[in-house]
């Protein structure tokens, strides 16, 4: 008999335990999100598509077309262009540079290798389509406007280093 009430104690005891794991629950802050209406706070190391911002100081992009990304990246996802000059010589400037995101697997590598500071993983996440052709782009003609606290800390980057 007592063994039976003991029993039933330790049930009752187990139960509460389990409402209160539920309870907790219950009052704690939600760590999911309503996407897309709600969007997550994005990491400044977040890796999204390949782009090359336009320096605000300069209202161009600091490429050189020095091709040292394009030697580091592993998937030649890269292809760079340097402008020919009235002389017939090639200047420190990317006539093109196409990025194709479609073969990239967003490794860092080109970023890491650049001594300019001219390219950066963006903050884009939403670059699923049905267009295979839209995966190539020519990152020196798009005058990517980097926002945000990525755009901070890559402007502190170089500011710097003078
Ligand atoms: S992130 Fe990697 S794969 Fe993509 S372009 Fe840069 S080096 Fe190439
Ligand atoms: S992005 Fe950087 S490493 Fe690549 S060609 Fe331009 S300056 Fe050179």
């Amino acid at each position: 008999m007592i063994k039976y009430i003991a029993d039933i104690i330790k049930g009752i005891i187990s139960l509460m335990e389990g409402l209160l794991v539920t309870l907790k629950h219950v009052f704690r802050k939600p760590i999911t999100l309503q996407y897309p209406e709600q969007r997550p706070d994005i990491s400044l190391r977040f890796r999204g598509r390949l782009a090359m911002p336009i320096d605000p100081a300069t209202k161009d992009n600091r490429c050189t077309a020095c091709m040292i990304c394009v030697r580091a990246c592993p998937n030649h996802s890269i292809e760079c262009e340097k402008i020919v000059g009235e002389d017939g010589k090639p200047k420190p400037k990317p006539a093109s540079y196409t990025y194709n995101m479609g073969s990239c697997i967003y490794c860092n590598l080109c970023v890491e290798s650049c001594p300019f500071f001219a390219i950066i993983m963006s903050d884009e996440y939403e670059t699923g389509t049905e267009d295979k052709a839209s995966l190539t782009m020519d990152l020196a003609a798009e005058k990517y406007e980097l926002k945000g606290k990525k755009a901070a800390w890559w402007g502190s980057k170089f500011k710097t280093e003078g």
